[in-house]
C-alpha cells in the first residue's frame, strides 16, 4: 500500500514548484484536530498550502504532545489562533479507558497515556478548550475556539466554550 503513495508522490513532484515560502502559516492558525479519514482538514476549512499548522491525533484530544506543538506553533512561529475540531461518529466514543487494561494483558506493560475516550463529544471539546487555556505555556488563548465536524454532512458545529 505504502508503494501507491510513493508512486503517488512522483507524479506530484512532477508538477511541483518551490512555492519559496515562509515555514510561518500565512494565516496565523493551529488547527487541532481528530486523525479521522473522513476529514479533509484543508478541504473543509479552505486552507491553501502554507495557510496554518495541522496538529492531528485520535480523537483530536489536547494531550501533553499536542502543548508542546501549540507551544513551538505559537513560539517560534508566530501563529495566534486555535481551532480545536472534534467528529462525530468518533471511533473514541465505543472505547473506554479498559483499552489499557487490554493492552497491559497482552503485552504485559500498561501505556504511561490515557485513551481519552470519551462519551459526551461537546463535553469533550470543551475539556480540550479547558486544556488550551490552563497551559503555561501559550501565548495566545483569547482566540480559542472548539467545533464539532459532522461527518455526514460537512459541517461545523461551534461548541459553546462555557
Ligand atoms: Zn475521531
Amino acid at each position: 500500500m505504502t508503494d501507491r503513495l510513493v508512486e503517488a508522490n512522483r507524479h506530484y513532484a512532477e508538477a511541483f514548484t518551490d512555492p519559496g515560502m515562509d515555514a510561518r502559516p500565512v494565516l496565523h492558525v493551529a488547527v487541532v484536530a481528530c486523525m479521522d479519514a473522513r476529514l479533509d482538514l484543508h478541504k473543509a476549512l479552505g486552507l491553501q498550502l502554507g495557510d496554518c499548522h495541522t496538529i492531528r491525533n485520535a480523537g483530536g484530544v489536547v494531550t501533553d504532545d499536542v502543548i508542546r506543538s501549540l507551544t513551538i506553533s505559537q513560539r517560534k512561529l508566530g501563529t495566534r489562533s486555535i481551532v480545536l475540531i472534534h467528529h462525530t461518529g468518533c471511533g473514541l466514543e465505543s472505547l473506554t479507558e479498559d483499552f489499557r487494561n487490554e493492552l497491559e494483558m497482552e503485552v504485559g506493560q500498561r501505556p504511561a497515556w490515557a485513551v481519552e475516550s470519551f462519551r459526551d463529544v461537546d463535553q469533550d471539546v470543551r475539556q480540550s478548550m479547558q486544556r488550551v487555556r490552563t497551559s503555561p505555556f501559550l501565548l495566545y488563548k483569547d482566540d480559542v475556539r472548539g467545533f464539532v465536524f459532522d461527518v455526514r454532512t460537512g459541517l461545523l458545529r461551534e461548541v459553546d466554550p462555557a
